[in-house]
């Protein structure tokens, strides 16, 4: 069961939180695991776990805002089975408290980063004959995180991406579906609650974890098994859809 074997997989920020467990897991499974990453160091440590663990992997430096870099990058490996547009950064602000250079920043990444790495990979997968395209959306696109607006803005365009995607390559056999967790504890996350929190953040992090109805934040695994079953030919039915993974976040 969900075996990536012979599968060559992209995953956009694959050197930490759960871009590093997806490319772990995957590595597990079978694929050749690519690794697109700022962040040089954290990149090649998690290839090197998965090298030890017996799998291939590879890293790119790469900023996904930049579409020159990621076509290059892109175009260099190749054959791409698998896209995970998973890179993305975090901002705190209301409409009226968020600078334009922080909203431009939040969308460079989270959206312009996303478009970038389709625009680059479709063509490939085109070729081919098909392909799967993940997206990491999160719960902030459907239910407006308070005192998130760029970075909720910046997901809801994740998910209406998802549905554009598929529609338009349902028939050149390319699945696109997207991802919504709530709060998973990555670095994201810690670095966000020691950015914001300074000398509080063994009570903002207790208090994140009980604003979830099931009392905790999620882990990286958890999420990436979701991504695993999502990208695998198991998953052959699903497209354009938005699998919430939220601990009862959105409903309960
Ligand atoms: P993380 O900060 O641990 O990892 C994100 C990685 O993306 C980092 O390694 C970083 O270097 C890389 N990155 C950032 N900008 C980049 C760029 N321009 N080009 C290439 N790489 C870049 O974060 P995480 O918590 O693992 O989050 C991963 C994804 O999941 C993000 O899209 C985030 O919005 C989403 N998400 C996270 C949570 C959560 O609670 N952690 C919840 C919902 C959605």
């Amino acid at each position: 069961m969900f075996s990536l074997q012979n599968k060559t997989a992209v995953i956009t920020g694959g050197g930490s939180g759960i871009g590093k467990a997806m490319a772990m897991l995957f590595g597990k499974q079978g694929a050749k695991v690519h690794i697109i990453e700022l962040d040089i160091d954290t990149a090649t440590a998690t290839v090197g776990e998965i090298q030890q663990n017996g799998g291939a992997a590879f890293h790119h430096y790469c900023d996904v805002s930049k579409q020159h870099q990621v076509v290059d990058t892109f175009n260099g490996i190749g054959q791409i089975d698998i896209l995970v547009n998973n890179a993305g950064i975090a901002h705190i602000g209301k409409a009226d408290t968020t600078s334009e250079a922080d909203f431009d920043r939040v969308m460079n990444v989270n959206v312009k980063g996303a478009y970038n790495c389709l625009f680059a990979v479709i063509p490939l997968m085109k070729a081919k004959g098909g392909g799967v395209i993940l997206n990491t959306a999160s719960i902030a696109a459907t239910v407006g995180i308070t005192d998130r607006f760029a970075y909720s803005a910046s997901k809801g365009a994740i998910y209406t991406m998802t549905l554009s995607v598929a529609r338009d390559y349902l028939h050149d056999n390319i699945r696109c579906n997207s991802i919504s967790p709530a709060r998973v504890h990555t670095p994201f996350v810690d670095g966000f609650i020691a950015k914001n929190y300074p000398g509080q953040e063994q009570e903002i992090f207790d208090k994140l974890s009980k604003s979830q109805p099931i009392g905790r934040m999620g882990t990286p695994d958890e999420i990436a098994t979701l991504a695993l079953y999502l990208c695998s030919d198991e998953a052959a039915f699903v497209t354009g859809c938005d699998y919430v993974i939220d601990g009862g976040f959105t409903k309960l």
